[in-house]
């Protein structure tokens, strides 16, 4: 049996969940997947032929079974006996052919047609916003994208295929046998319900039994996902709860392999009621066609009577895979409704119809007047107003939650104001090209993001042609290339997962070489929360200085070292400007500035005195 769509449970229950969530199926609803159909209406065309042909060629030989015995067997006419065997076997070696044919085309169309829905899920999720990421769960966008669309080629090579193949054998088989003797053919409907329902319900109670294993595994998964990853070894052994984690893992397998035993003889059961069925089914046909033959109506041949059992045994599966199809169908529906439920989720954040792309480029920002809130209950920023000019530097403080990461995502329009304007060079970004914008924006977030490739690999990334020279020199600018050059490989170093091969201090310098090949007119560093040894601070703070020396640039400071490399402190607090003006100015005013100097920057003021205090930030990073 096929696995059903959507890898959740078999065929014949549907879960309370889904009962509950029935999609509407619609008329727009199925007009918009058959658009998707729609590109290859000619292999559509082909396929329908060929099940058509092929259901027809494997009945048959069936209806050849009959003249076998008829008028080879029992007639003893040799010649004609060979005749029907070997025209039986040409036309089930056919059928068989034909069969190849159809489910080549079949997942050829099934494939391309999940290619083309993968590939527009991808385009729509980049230009969903950076809200869209933060709101939803990340498993459930990766399931989307994979096992929902392959779903689609399930329904496509599985469900639509089975309901077309399955209905027409059914009614050619139904033909045959009422041409050949209406009551035998009779007989024969109502033996039917008796092969499906005994195996329907054997089926029940193994997919009820799937369901639970299923769970089972999703749990195994989880346990899996959350304690063997990095970060959770490590925190798993810095609390030392291994043993614990081992208990919980090792409970939940146990009850995988219980499940698994149970599956295995229900599977048993379901096999010894099929097996059994299937073999009463003709006897019972036999029984009722010896008293027909011989006690009602002669004209009936041994011939008739086999060509019958011959084709109930073809009606069997296909009349069971129709009475589970309800399901499958209502399944495929919901997969439907969720892919396109994440289609028609707008992109928020879009190119004006009328975008301005400048032709030159300073770096200038301005905010005025804005606001700004995730949810509308909770103002993250209440009126900002602040104008930074060409070539300065403004470093932001404040204390952690006030709103400074929020502040800076809405100049690249990862986010856009609810009120007020952000201006680019005078221009309100909403007004300029996206691309332009960001190609001109550069920032050094404090959660460095590196791939799990080469330096070289995640440099590139920036700026694709970038020379060996170019690369190296933006290494020695964001003060990593002795590192680099003392690793074997150098450039070419894998930096592991996420970066983790690398420390903190490393990751953070590789983005700034990554930065300073994009060479953005405007420079944003949000510096990271977690401690650095003095050295590797120092470090970046010399591969900052030149940087923001040289270019407009933002920083969110939670050093000292690199509120003094700004030209103005903007101080937030709870989502608006507290205080501003140079360092000299505001420490001695005793306000907000005055505490954050006291409290967060006092271990450096008290000068180089290393911290090398662990950091679960930066493991985490
Ligand atoms: P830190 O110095 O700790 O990095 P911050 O000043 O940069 O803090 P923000 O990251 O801007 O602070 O967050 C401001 C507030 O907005 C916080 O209270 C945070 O909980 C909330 N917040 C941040 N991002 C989101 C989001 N995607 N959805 C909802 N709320 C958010």
């Amino acid at each position: 049996m096929p696995p059903p769509p959507g890898g959740r449970l078999g065929p014949g229950v549907l879960t309370e969940e889904e009962k509950k969530n029935k999609p509407k199926v619609t008329k727009e609803l199925l007009l918009r997947i058959f658009s998707y159909l729609k590109p290859y209406k000619k292999q559509m065309a082909l396929v329908l032929l060929a099940i058509l042909v092929s259901a027809v060629l494997t009945l048959l030989p069936s209806v050849l079974t009959g003249r076998i015995v008829d008028e080879g067997l029992i007639a003893k006419n040799m010649q004609k006996l060979i005749l029907y065997i070997l025209l039986s076997f040409g036309v089930t070696l056919l059928a068989n052919l034909i069969g190849i044919g159809e489910s080549y085309l079949n997942t050829w169309i099934a494939q391309h047609i999940t290619y083309d829905m993968r590939n527009a899920m991808y385009i729509h999720l980049q230009k969903m916003s950076q809200r869209f990421f933060t709101t939803n769960n990340q498993g459930d966008i990766i399931t989307r994208m994979t096992s929902d669309i392959s779903g689609v080629q399930q329904i496509i090579t599985g469900t639509l295929t089975s309901i077309i193949s399955n209905s027409i054998t059914l009614i050619v088989a139904l033909v045959i046998m009422f041409r050949e003797n209406w009551l035998l053919a009779l007989v024969g409907v109502l033996v039917v319900p008796l092969f499906t329902i005994p195996t329907r319900n054997a089926g029940k109670t193994r997919w009820s039994i799937t369901q639970e294993s299923q769970a089972c595994s999703d749990e195994i998964n989880g346990i899996l996902n959350e304690t063997l990853s990095v970060s959770g070894q490590l925190l798993v052994k810095l609390f030392g709860m291994e043993q614990k984690e081992y208990e919980k893992y090792e409970k939940v397998n146990k009850n995988m392999i219980r499940l698994n035993i149970r599956e295995s003889m229900a599977g048993r059961w379901f096999r010894m009621a099929l097996n059994t069925f299937t073999n009463i089914g003709p006897m019972l046909i036999y029984l009722v066609g010896g008293v027909i033959m011989m006690e009602i109506d002669e004209t009936v041949t041994v011939g008739q009577i086999t060509v019958l059992v011959a084709l109930l045994g073809k009606m069997y599966g296909p009349v069971n895979q129709l009475l589970n199809i309800q399901v499958d169908w209502i399944r495929s529906m919901a997969l439907f409704t969720r892919i396109f439920e994440y289609y028609d989720m707008p992109a928020e954040i879009e190119n004006a119809p009328d975008a301005i792309t400048p032709d030159t480029v300073r770096g200038e920002v301005e905010f005025q007047h804005v606001r700004f809130h995730y949810d509308p209950e909770r103002e993250i920023l209440k009126d900002i107003n602040f104008k930074l000019e060409q070539g300065r530097c403004f470093a932001i403080v404040g204390p952690s939650g006030s709103g400074k990461s929020t502040l800076i995502n809405l100049i690249p329009r990862l986010y856009d104001v609810i009120d007020g304007r952000v201006l680019f060079d005078g221009t309100d970004v909403r007004k300029l090209d996206l691309a332009f914008l960001r190609k001109n924006i550069g920032i050094v977030s404090q959660e460095t993001y590196l791939f799990n490739g080469t330096i070289r690999d995640n440099l590139l990334y920036a700026k694709p042609d970038a020379t060996e020279e170019e690369l190296i020199d933006a290494c020695k600018q964001a003060n990593i290339y002795d590192f680099v050059s003392a690793q074997e490989t150098g450039l070419d170093t894998v930096v592991g997962n996420r970066g983790l091969k690398l420390s903190g201090g490393e990751k953070q310098r590789i983005s700034i070489a990554r930065i300073l090949l994009k060479d953005p007119a405007l420079m944003i560093f949000d510096e990271a929360t977690s401690a650095l040894d003095s050295i590797s601070e120092q470090k970046i703070q010399d591969a900052i200085e030149p940087l923001i020396a040289t270019r407009t640039s933002i920083l969110i400071a939670h050093r000292l070292s690199t509120v003094l490399a700004a030209d103005e402190i903007l101080v937030i607090q709870d989502g608006e400007i507290a205080e501003r003006g140079t360092h000299n100015e505001l420490v001695g005013k005793g306000g907000v500035y005055t505490q954050l100097y006291e409290t967060q920057f006092s271990r450096a003021k008290e000068s180089e005195i290393p911290d090398l205090s662990y950091s679960e930030g930066e493991s985490d990073a």
